[in-house]
């Protein structure tokens, strides 16, 4: 495909508006995109208007995945934009437009890739599955329905497309959100002992969970620390009142050393002891995240700094990601390799004036390409 093709591509998506919804409409274009060759296309419906696409292409041989995310963040304050977020403005070898990073280009890319070896109607010796998520930017529950459909069970490797500076990000960190609230009976405060105080239980939660979560000092030999964070909390209406209902929140990193179950399970226990002793505590999280273990000595990884260093002359690290990507929920699918690699420029993800160098985009169109091509042969 000619670079004038690839660029139209992924101008066209950063055209569709799909921040945080709208992700069918995303799904629409890349299926028409894909019309006229012999692939199998189907949906996955998250919600009105938001559909999951699934691309499958080859008949036989080892099958790699490629995951990308339909939506975009929030364009923002206008004002903030020296152009309009989704109209793809070219301007000095840069395209900038939202989700020109993150991560319409390493969609694109993968499509096009795609779309390139499709077009040379030769007999493919693998397959590539295109996952085409919804809602990554908003708790990675288009992956995690992918999941559970099946459409990840008979991977052999995964590539994320995700904005890495054609570095191969092999590990990340896992995240934990989590609301404990507290309930309690308002009485005026000068009878105290009629009422029942909604914030002491939860500065005992507080002190016990530090003290648990400070524990886990074991660290990750690329990743770091376990971190824990009491972030957040609130309670109580007036002064003169007892107070009838707290809250707070906590965040947690975790590292593989530490799996979430884990540590679920020791906030739950915590929960149920307190409530034992008459606290009236509830639990809650908010799309928490595993983390994902290294990748560092797969097949997959390696042959990927490889074609990064050879194909594309540029430099190439094993790297840490930042976590929060579609992996964590494709990390539980099963057991085949997953790497995180993906064109991007500058550190403009989630910004006004996002962009990606056209240079950088259309080298990751040919990476795809020369990846799946490699992994085919390694894979067989
Ligand atoms: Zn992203």
């Amino acid at each position: 495909m000619n670079d004038k093709r690839a660029i139209k591509i992924l101008a066209d998506l950063i055209a569709i508006d799909s921040a945080n919804d709208h992700e069918s409409r995303v799904a629409d274009y890349l299926t028409t995109l894909f019309k006229d060759y012999p692939v199998k296309i189907e949906r996955l419906t998250y919600a009105p208007d938001r559909d999951n696409l699934i691309i499958t292409m080859g008949n036989q041989g080892p099958l790699l995945g490629f995951s990308g995310h339909e939506d975009v963040v929030a364009a923002g304050d206008l004002n903030n934009w020296q152009s309009p977020p989704f109209t793809a403005t070219i301007k000095d070898g840069n395209l900038y437009g939202r989700g020109a990073s993150d991560m319409k280009s390493g969609l694109a890319a993968m499509v096009v890739a795609m779309l390139d070896l499709l077009e040379k109607g030769q007999e493919l010796p693998g397959r590539i599955r295109l996952l085409a998520s919804v809602g990554e930017e908003t708790g990675e529950y288009g992956a995690a329905q992918l999941v559970k459909a099946g459409y990840a069970d008979d991977l052999d490797g995964l590539v994320v497309g995700e904005p890495s500076h054609f570095n191969v990000e092999v590990t990340h960190k896992g995240v934990i959100d989590y609301y404990v609230t507290s309930k309690g009976k308002c009485v005026h405060s000068s009878i105290p002992e009629q009422g029942k105080n909604a914030i002491m239980p939860l500065i005992a939660f507080a002190q016990k969970v530090q003290a648990i979560m400070d524990r886990h000092d074991q660290k990750d030999p690329v990743l770091g620390s376990f971190t824990h964070v009491i972030s957040q909390i609130e309670g109580g209406d007036q002064i003169n009142s007892v107070p009838d209902h707290a809250w707070l929140a906590g965040n947690i990193r975790t590292t593989p050393i530490y799996s979430n179950d884990q540590i679920y399970q020791e906030l739950e226990q915590l929960v149920v002891e307190l409530n034992a002793q008459g606290a009236e505590l509830e639990l809650k999280y908010s799309f928490p995240e595993v983390s994902l273990p290294s990748q560092a000595n797969t097949k997959l990884a390696l042959l990927a700094q490889e074609v990064v260093i050879n194909e594309l002359g540029r430099p190439c690290e094993l790297a840490a990601g930042t976590g929060a990507t579609d992996s964590s929920e494709y990390v539980l699918a099963g057991d085949f390799p997953i790497i995180i690699l993906g064109p991007a420029a500058g550190e403009t993800d989630h910004q006004p004036n996002e962009f990606i160098a056209l240079a950088d985009y259309l080298a990751g169109c040919k990476l795809y390409q020369a990846l799946a091509l490699r992994f085919w042969r390694e894979y067989q």
